[in-house]
Parts: C-alpha cells; structure tokens; sequence
C-alpha cells in the first residue's frame, strides 16, 4: 500500500508537488478556496476584451520548469512588447538604464553587507542631497516591483535581483490560469483527490501521523503533510488560515515571519477607445511618480486595458479602501501621467476590476536566507514547507520559484520514503 500525504494548499507550489508525488504517495490536497491556483487566478470580467489575471501575470525570463509545462499542456506564450518609459512630473523619458545612475548602485549593492537593509545602504552612500530624487526613484522600485519595505529588504539581495531584470517577459495565451487546469488535471489522473472549501486549521501531530482537522469539521490522516501556505499565513495566527500544531514548531513558525512579505493593489481598466493609442501608441510599461505609479498595457495585444499597480508599504495603507476610491485614484493618477482631461478618460471607462492582496509575494530580508533554510528543513520526516518563499534560489515570489520549491520538497519527501 501506499504512503499517504496531506498537501495544504491548490497553489504552484501544491500542484507541482502533488504531481511529482503521485506516483509513491496517496495524496490528498486540501484548499481553502472553491478552485485551485492561489495566487494565480485568471477570471473573465464583464467589459474586458479577455480574460484577467488577478494575481501572477508575467513570465519573468525563459524560466525552464514553467516552459516545460507549458509545452507540455500544449499552452502557447507570448513575448511582452512595448516600450518602457518613465514619467516625473508630467516628463516622459525613454532610456536604457531604468535610473539614472543605476549601474553604479547595482555595483555598490553587490558589495553590500549581507545583513544591510536597503535604507542603510541608501543612508551609507547616498545621504547627500543631491541624491534626494535619487533615492526616491530607487524606493519606488523596491517598494513597486519588490514590494519591498525598504527598512527590511536586503540590499545584497535585491542586488541577485535587480541585475537579471533586463530579460524578455511573457504571458502566457489565454491566462496563467490555463497552466493551473492542466496541472490538476493531470493529478486527478494521477489518482490525487482534491478537496475545495477545506481549511486546514489544526495538525495533531507525531513522528509518522499527522491528523488535520479543518474548519468544516473534516478530520484527514496520513503520514506526512506538507504545508504551502504563504510565510505570511504561517507565521500569524490572526489570519483566517492560520494553522495550530499540536505541538508547536515554535521555532519554524518564528522563521516564517522573518521573511518579508508585501502587499499590492492591482487595478485593471478596459476603455472603448484606447485613448493613449494616438500620442503614445507604443506604450508597454510606464513607471511614474503618481499615486499609482505603475502602469502597463497588453501588447502586443492591442486590447484597450491598462492595468495600474501600486505595490509595497504605500500599497498597505490603502487594503481597506473601497474600490471606487482605487479606480479614482488610477484615473487621476492616468490623467497626469497622460496629460489627459480626467472627465475624458471617465467617459471612455468601461470597465474597472480592483485586487488588493494583502501578502502577494515574498522580498529578501537579511534573516531571509537562515529562516527559508529552516522552513525547508523537514520535521521528523513528516512534516514539510515549500511554496515561493521556500524557493532555494536567486528570485522568490514568482510562479516559478513555487513550482521549483514544490518540485525541490517532492524530491526530499520521496528521498525519505518510509
Ligand atoms: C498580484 C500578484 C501579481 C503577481 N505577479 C506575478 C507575475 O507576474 N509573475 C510571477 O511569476 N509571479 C507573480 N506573482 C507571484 C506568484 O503568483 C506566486 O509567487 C505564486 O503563485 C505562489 O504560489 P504558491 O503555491 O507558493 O502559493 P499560493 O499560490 O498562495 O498557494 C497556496 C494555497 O494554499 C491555500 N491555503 C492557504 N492556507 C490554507 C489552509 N489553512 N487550508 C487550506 N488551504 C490553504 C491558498 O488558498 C492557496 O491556494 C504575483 C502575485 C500576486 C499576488
């Protein structure tokens, strides 16, 4: 017979692990949404020319384990295209280095000290005045594209992963979404069950069993369970996911909470016309000293939308705010960036989709590298940690470092088969 595994969470992460295991565990994954995905979550919407992504849009670069999977669900990918600008004050600029003088920061920052926040490293070489503007635009970056709280991140490790941002992108045709169909697919053929509406709240546990009781009052038994809960989860006990060990990993869930997690607003905007098309109509991505600071279109698709992304701590303030109070925000913030009548822009909207996420994905802290070397430590052969925070190489918080974590945790189960 079998051993048998309870996987927590219909994510990247669970999803790849679920599949590389199905051939030696009997699985059971539990979710506490209606569907799989987590953080990925393609949705149709009312007034949008095609589907939207909710979460994780991008394929950052040519990145091996989300290729191979998608050429093997037979899932198209397109190159993102477009230009990049940067707008200040009403000021567009196009240029080959996203800041200027951004080669010398990277430069400095690779030399910085591994226990270095970002706000020290500013502190230390980019104190004087004149680098005022300077080190606002750097923030912005790391709080906009990292999510990241300046006074936490790590500057060496921003570094890992500011030098390789210069690849080709991708979204993949139709929605990320199409890539998480197919990799349930493909474990209910494996023979996993799939448990929707389950919220794992409690784990009694001892070396070799684990009971998981949920929410909904089920009880799960096996052998092991490996855990893909955002750190964020894990580590707070006032999140509705929250889950009690009996007994208490004290120190693991210690570490969850050392590494960073950020929080983003994404608003999503369909036009009938695309009123940026005749001044600007090369626009790809626009980063901007608004409100909502960064915006992208979908080309080479030329739908009408214009998506808007405020990430990190400015993103934070803003997770109670109702939804016409964000999309006001992005017109008024679209109008300045335009220099565009905002009533215009109004009466062109056709529709508007709003996302806050209050722990999107995951940025270096200091204490990163100790704490996820923990998490992936596995506990008496029974219980385990993965997901994009547990990713063992240079840039967490992407679909591929879920799915790089859910394989990397499958083959340490699997080495450890009792
Ligand atoms: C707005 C946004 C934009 C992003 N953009 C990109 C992008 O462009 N490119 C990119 O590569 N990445 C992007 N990401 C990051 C990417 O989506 C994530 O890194 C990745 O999807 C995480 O996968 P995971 O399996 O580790 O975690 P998750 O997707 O969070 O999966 C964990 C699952 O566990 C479930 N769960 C949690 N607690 C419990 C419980 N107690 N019981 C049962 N189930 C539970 C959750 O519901 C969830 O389904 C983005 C993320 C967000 C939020």
């Amino acid at each position: 017979m079998k051993s048998s595994i309870v996987i927590v969470g219909a994510g990247a992460a669970g999803l790849m692990a679920a599949l590389e295991l199905s051939d030696h565990y009997d699985i059971t994954v539990l979710e506490m949404h209606d569907q799989p995905g987590g953080r990925i979550r393609t949705v149709d919407k009312k007034y949008f020319p095609q589907p939207v992504e909710d979460g994780a849009e991008f394929v950052h670069g040519e990145l091996p384990v989300t290729l191979e999977l998608l050429h093997k669900a037979g899932i198209n990918y397109t190159a993102v295209e477009g230009a990049f600008y940067r707008v200040i004050d009403g000021h567009w600029t196009q240029e080959e280095e996203m800041i200027e003088g951004w080669d010398e920061l990277l430069s400095r920052m690779k030399s910085a000290d591994a226990g270095m926040t970002l706000s020290q490293f500013l502190d230390k070489y980019y104190s004087e005045e004149k680098y005022h503007s300077f080190r606002k635009e750097v923030i912005r970056y790391a709080n906009g594209f990292d999510l990241a709280d300046e006074n936490l991140a790590s500057a060496r490790a921003l570094y890992d992963e500011w030098k390789n941002e210069q690849e080709t992108n991708f979204r993949v045709n139709g929605g990320y979404g199409r890539l998480i169909s197919y990799m349930e697919q493909q474990c209910r053929e494996k023979g996993c069950r799939f448990m929707y509406q389950q919220t794992a709240s409690r784990v009694e546990w001892t070396e070799g069993r684990v009971d998981v009781f949920t929410n909904e009052n089920k009880v799960f038994t096996a052998q092991k369970i490996l855990i893909t809960q955002p750190v964020a989860v894990l580590g707070n006990p006032a999140s509705k996911a929250f889950i009690h060990f009996d007994p208490e990993p004290v120190e693991y869930l210690a570490a969850a909470q050392d590494i960073g997690m950020g929080s983003v607003i994404k608003v999503q905007l369909s036009f009938s016309p695309a009123f940026w098309e005749a001044d600007r109509p090369d626009t790809g991505f626009i980063i901007s000293d608004e409100a909502i600071p960064t915006w992208w279109t979908q080309r080479p698709d030329e739908a009408a939308m214009l998506t808007g992304w405020l990430g990190g701590p400015p993103a934070a303030k803003w997770m109670n705010a109702d939804t016409g109070s964000i999309v006001d925000m992005g017109i008024q913030s679209l109008s300045a960036i335009f220099n565009t009548d905002e009533k215009m822009i109004r009466s062109l909207l056709l529709g508007s989709h709003v996302c806050t996420w209050e722990s999107a994905y995951t940025y270096p802290t200091p204490q990163s590298p100790t704490a996820s070397a923990l998490l992936r430590t596995p506990l008496k052969h029974t219980i385990y940690f993965c997901g994009e925070a547990l990713y063992e190489g240079k840039s967490p918080g992407t679909v591929e470092a879920a799915l790089v974590s859910g394989r990397q945790m499958a083959a340490i189960i699997r080495s450890n088969k009792q």
